[in-house]
């Protein structure tokens, strides 16, 4: 997707393109989900995604984007004096330079976390980052993207999220955990589709089925309607 586009602008950089990244933008928030919620974070969003999940909230991140080399991009996010760094798209691994912004991040002593769609590979991330990491359920239309072996790459601190647009979708979701363990190795977030159930269904739910799953609101939608720049 990445390499296809031809509404990239031209870049007037004089760095070789090993050394850069499509950038949708770079902004300081507080984060809005996963554990590391409510802290203080600086956000690259990186530009691009293959997929195309029917609830998206971030299809501005698709096209566009400005060519930033990554020594800029880290210069930038140290401007913010934030020790939390949140590497999101898009679908940023759909760029395999993230993999050097990631280290490069981790090499500079931020606590990184990598927002994933789970179709593509994450074995090569540095297993210093967070990941958190998407399962695709069968309302998103991109079900068939999951990749089931990145499970096998997951580490104790990382993180599997499922947003859920149904019942169907949650039934999908606790049957997946449970069939694949994966509280067994990391923590599992359910999250509901702003405006597609209601919140409190889904605690239900995860209450009356015992799960131990991890229920979140995402706290970025509460504070600013999801409007981009938070
Ligand atoms: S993977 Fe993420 S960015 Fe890509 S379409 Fe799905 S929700 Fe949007």
């Amino acid at each position: 997707m990445t390499g296809s586009n031809t509404n990239v602008a031209p870049t007037t950089s004089t760095q070789a393109p090993a050394e850069r990244l499509r950038i949708t933008e770079i902004f300081h928030s507080i984060q809005g989900e996963a554990d590391a919620i409510g802290w203080r974070t600086v956000f690259v969003r990186l530009t691009g995604c293959p997929l195309r999940c029917v609830w998206c909230d971030t299809e501005y991140s698709f096209y566009g984007g400005d060519w930033r080399a990554i020594d800029d991009i880290v210069a930038d996010v140290a401007s913010h004096g934030a020790k939390h760094v949140c590497v999101t798209g898009g679908e940023p691994l759909a760029q395999k330079r993230c993999l050097i912004l990631l280290k490069r991040l981790c090499d500079a002593g931020y606590d990184v976390s990598l927002e994933t769609s789970g179709a593509l590979d994450v074995s090569p991330v540095d297993p210093r980052v967070r990941k958190v990491m998407d399962l695709k359920a069968p309302d998103s239309g991109e079900a068939a993207r999951n990749l089931w072996s990145n499970l096998e790459h997951l580490l104790p601190h990382d993180q599997v999220k499922i947003v859920i647009a149904s019942r169907a979708d949650y039934e999908w979701a606790r049957d997946v955990v449970a069939e694949h363990r994966i509280t067994e190795r990391c923590m599992v977030l359910f999250s509901p589709v702003h405006g597609a159930i209601k919140p409190c269904e889904l605690a239900e739910w995860i209450i009356e089925d015992k799960l131990d799953v991890r229920f979140q609101l995402q706290l970025h939608k509460l504070l600013w309607n999801d409007e981009p720049g938070h």
